[in-house]
């Protein structure tokens, strides 16, 4: 079958691989009917990522349908459509109990799939503990409404889950990114007085513009001054750090009110500044990246149910065999791209 591999650093090749087959009575093979490419898969490639394996099948995020069971597995059977979550997780030891998937203790553990092990940029990938990794997608969801459960969309639905937001509040968004808008939707679902995104590229200013009509927009140079004069308390009651561009954490503490909940969702290249005498008495809750990606049974019923839909994001489609030029695009966000659907 053919699988984009990470060669080695800077470099993927779509190569021919054997088809992945069971390795664990835990284990399902599904064959992928819909792919996409994610910024973390070129945090790979450009070397930004240490534990991933040269050689493994890159990709994870991926809907598909059940080709083969483990014995056992119990949720799901061959021929269920199923999205695929980018965590392995075992369900049952400390973390897992507690819903804090990211931190399962398993060997396999965490974001595996297209990083130690083989993942789905692929026709079939393997997925470890598939009771708890696929999610069987309703019939009256497309592949394109579910391509995002299990990675982007579940990080934005956890994002918005652990900030607490309450309908008093207003509700600054940084970035508006792939994974920002999906915060930004699951943010919509707690109905907050206000949402404000800020963003800097133009196209995706429009993006939000043309969407989402009743969020506010701000540029990052103007952003300080926007969240003051449009929240009630000076700042923010909850920021969602989305963009990890350079500057980007410092605006989001101070665009805060005190006492505000600051959620960093994004994944920084570089260390950053935590200026805790510039910040004393502001009494900020930070809480930290890592998505818990445990609720795609209930985001698929929001998709279900009309209440969250991701398919504006899908701005291009291209078969597996031509997943190079997507690559390319994707990577240089050129022509307007958002997410590519590889299938
Ligand atoms: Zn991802
Ligand atoms: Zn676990």
């Amino acid at each position: 079958m053919l699988a984009y591999t990470y060669v080695e650093q800077g470099k993927f090749e779509l190569r021919e691989k054997p088809r992945p087959r069971l390795k664990d009575a835990r284990d399902a093979i599904v064959r992928v009917t819909l792919g996409s490419i994610c910024t973390s898969d070129l945090h790979i490639k450009h070397g930004s990522v240490p534990r991933a394996v040269p050689g493994i099948t890159v990709g994870h995020e991926m809907v598909g349908i059940v080709e083969e069971t483990g014995d056992a597995v119990r949720n799901v059977k061959p021929g269920d459509r199923v999205a695929v979550n980018v965590e392995t997780f075992c369900g049952e030891c400390f973390f897992c109990r507690h819903g804090y998937v990211n931190n399962c203790t398993d060997p396999d553990g965490g974001w595996a799939l297209g990083c130690r092990i083989d993942g789905g940029q692929a026709e079939y990938v393997r997925v470890p503990h598939a009771d708890q990794g696929l999610t069987r997608i309703p019939d009256g969801v497309s592949d394109e409404q579910a391509l995002f459960v299990g990675d982007i969309l579940a990080t934005g639905f956890w994002a918005a889950r652990i900030s607490e937001i309450t309908p008093e509040d207003t509700v600054l968004i940084i970035g508006a990114g792939p994974t920002g808008i999906c915060s930004l939707l699951c943010t919509m679902l707690k109905h907050p007085r206000r949402i404000i995104v800020c963003e800097k590229s133009p196209e995706r200013i429009r993006f939000v513009r043309e969407h989402y009509l009743d969020v506010l927009v701000t540029t990052p140079e103007e952003c300080l001054a926007f969240v003051h004069a449009h929240s009630d308390h000076g700042g923010a009651d909850v920021v969602m750090e989305v963009a990890g561009a350079r500057d980007t954490f410092q605006l989001a503490w101070q665009c805060a009110r005190p006492n505000a909940v600051v959620t960093v969702v994004a994944m920084y290249d570089e260390p950053q500044i935590l200026p805790l005498p510039d910040m004393y008495g502001k009494n900020l809750t930070f809480k930290t990246g890592g998505v818990d990606g445990c609720d795609c049974a209930e985001i698929l019923r929001l998709i279900e149910a009309g209440k969250i839909d991701t398919t504006p994001l899908i701005t291009h489609r291209f078969p597996l065999s031509r997943i190079e030029e997507a690559y390319r695009l994707f990577e240089n966000r050129e022509d307007g791209v958002i997410k590519v659907a590889i299938g």
